[in-house]
């Protein structure tokens, strides 16, 4: 068996990489060696300049395959909301103002949909995963998780907006939801398992 090929995670997130690699290992059977960007301390940050899930995780991908020279791989998130015209979007990490603080997250949304109906708080997650390859060819996923907007949070797994997050068909928030649960139908999940079989012949045919 040929040595396995490396590639590159746009993230210094472990959990990221741990589910990232749960995938990709299920698929490949070892064909992918994934690493983190801990292994390259020296990447700059890439300033998440698009107007799209699509475009940022393409650029956090072009930016690290450019730097290390390797295969890279980057996704981007985020939480659309009906009644807000698909607002947070690319902006759900700082959606309160400051980058990553979920609780305060959280607080805003619930009171931009203070008076909205049940009816009306139709949401879903979208998920857009990138690879690029050193020799320009690019190729991406992007699929969403629906659900709707809860009037309180509960559960504690999960992170960001899982708490308020109830998915279609589900009595409960995906913050209580096992990790495992959520992967089979969340948009992280299915873009990665929809970019994984493309990561493995493209990456196969450079090794
Ligand atoms: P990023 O893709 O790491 O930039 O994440 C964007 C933001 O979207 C996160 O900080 C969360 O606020 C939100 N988000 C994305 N996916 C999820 C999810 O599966 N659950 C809850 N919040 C999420």
């Amino acid at each position: 068996m040929s040595a396995p090929v490396t590639l590159v995670l746009a993230t210094r997130n472990q959990g990221k990489i741990r589910e990232f690699r749960r995938i990709l290992d299920a698929i490949s059977q070892g064909a992918i060696n994934l690493v983190g960007l801990e292994e390259f301390p020296h990447t700059t940050d890439v300033e998440e300049t698009g107007k799209t899930f699509k475009e940022n995780a393409l650029l956090k991908a072009q930016s690290v395959c450019k730097e290390t020279g390797l295969p890279a791989i980057a996704d981007d998130s985020g939480l659309c909301v009906d009644a807000l015209n698909g607002a947070p979007g690319i902006f759900s990490a700082r959606y309160a103002g400051l980058h990553g603080d979920d609780s305060a997250n959280n607080l805003k949304l619930l009171r931009e949909l203070e008076n909205v109906p049940e009816e009306n708080r139709g949401a879903h997650f979208t998920c857009a995963a990138a690879l690029v390859l050193p020799d320009g060819r690019e190729h991406v996923a992007e699929e969403i998780f629906e659900g709707s907007i809860l009037y309180a949070p509960i559960g504690d797994h999960g992170f960001g907006y899982d708490p308020l997050f109830r998915p279609q068909g589900f009595s409960i928030s995906s913050a209580q939801m096992s990790a495992e649960e959520k992967d089979l139908i969340s948009h992280r999940g299915k873009s990665l398992r929809a970019i994984a079989p493309h990561v493995i012949s493209l990456l196969t045919s450079l090794g």
